[in-house]
């Protein structure tokens, strides 16, 4: 279900295992769609086209977070679904995803930052001045900082709820980070799950730019507490299938959780070149039923974001390509394109993985890399 990028990887895999696969997504020119044995370009509700999907289908995942909840739930009435409809459903919710980190905080050792849920006058009224400044995030719907407004007062809080046609939000309170992390999950029918090594993430204008992985990206403490943390929240709703958990490490050197995506993670594509399997293929290997490996990460890597923005010179509005050949020049590079047609600013492209020995040569390739693309150098020291 769905037929973006991630959908692109997962069919990437899944063929390479010598499975078929079919996409639903409306968009007829969607990136895994083009790619896939069978595409059917519907709305994800179309009843037609679910029953199309659960006859050719003997499984179904996605790789869309904001699939109705309610067509997975549709689909696993004739077909094996995972992760399940519910827990895509909190996933999906702000509000209900905050209740599930503090629900988990006792067998997961964190919980997620101070937050008051804003669905109607009466809780705007009642928000505690603590919260601010805060941001205000509309609990459906929301990705790369899209719905999200810093509120400094009362009273900008409540023009920017007004700004979101009231629709429910959450207000978090606005908290001093030292740095982002992630951990990817995968999880089996039985309950056994691996995890990949924690990535150390740098957003630039909320939207991921960076991710690192390696034994001087994050503190080994925090990389423990982290990978312990996303266990317990994936085994609190019995998932089924690929979670990534993001995380906020504070100034005080305090761990909260912040949202979780039920698929596999932007954050996780340098799996793809660093480790002896990806996220994609472990998301084929949780929808077939088939063992779970621990990840085992050969290589340290640094994954740069490619967005839109690089297809443009500066003060141009002139798409071209960019300089992928001095790029792939670069010993270490891996290039993942995503077939999407149009460049468009902020749209996700593709991705550079960088590969090397050690962590100074893939830090060097990477900044090289990056200055060749127009890249700011901005690897974590
Ligand atoms: P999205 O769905 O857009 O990824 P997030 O809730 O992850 O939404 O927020 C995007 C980014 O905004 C985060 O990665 C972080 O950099 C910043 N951010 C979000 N919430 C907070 C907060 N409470 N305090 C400080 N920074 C935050
Ligand atoms: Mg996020």
């Amino acid at each position: 279900m769905g037929g973006g990028q991630l959908g692109r990887m997962f069919v990437h895999a899944a063929q390479a295992t010598g499975y078929f696969t079919a996409v639903l997504d409306p968009d007829p020119d969607s990136p895994a769609g083009r790619i896939s044995h069978h595409h059917l370009h519907a709305d994800y509700l179309d009843s037609d086209a679910l029953g199309r999907l659960s006859r050719l289908a003997d499984a179904v995942t996605t790789e869309f977070e904001n699939v109705p909840a309610q067509a997975l739930a549709t689909l696993a009435g004739d077909v094996p679904v995972a992760p399940a409809a519910d827990a895509v459903a909190i996933a999906q919710d702000r509000i209900r995803e905050k209740a599930h980190f503090v629900r988990c905080s006792a067998a997961s050792g964190i919980g997620c930052a101070p937050y008051a849920v804003i669905e109607n006058a009466d809780h705007l009224a009642a928000v505690s001045a603590d919260l601010l400044p805060g941001i205000l995030k509309t609990a459906r719907m929301g990705y790369d900082g899209k719905g999200q407004q810093g509120v400094q007062t009362l009273a900008e809080l409540a023009a920017a709820w007004e700004a979101t046609g009231r629709v429910p939000c959450v207000l978090e309170k606005r908290l001093p980070l030292a740095l982002e992390c992630s951990v990817i999950v995968a999880r089996g029918h039985d309950g056994q799950a691996v995890h990949f090594p924690p990535q150390r993430n740098l957003h630039r204008g909320g939207i991921l730019a960076v991710t690192e992985v390696h034994e001087q990206a994050l503190p080994p403490a925090v990389a423990a507490r982290a990978v312990e943390a996303a266990r317990a929240i994936a085994d609190g709703i019995g998932y089924v299938g690929v979670l990534c958990v993001e995380f906020f490490m504070l100034e005080d050197g305090s761990l909260v959780a912040n949202e979780m995506a039920p698929r596999p993670h932007n954050s996780g594509h340098y799996t793809m070149d660093a480790c002896d399997v990806s996220q994609f293929d472990l998301q084929v290997r949780t929808l077939a039923g088939l063992p779970l490996v621990a990840p085992r990460q050969h290589s340290p890597a640094i994954m740069l974001n490619l967005l839109g923005d690089l297809w443009f010179a500066e003060g141009s509005d002139q798409q071209r390509d960019p300089a992928w050949a001095q790029v792939l020049a670069v010993p270490g590079t891996h290039l993942h394109l995503y077939g999407k047609t149009e460049a468009r600013r902020g749209r996700k492209m593709g991705h550079l993985n960088i590969t090397g020995a050690d962590i100074a040569s893939v830090r060097a390739a990477a900044a090289q890399a990056a200055a060749l693309l127009g890249l700011p150098d901005s690897t974590a020291s």
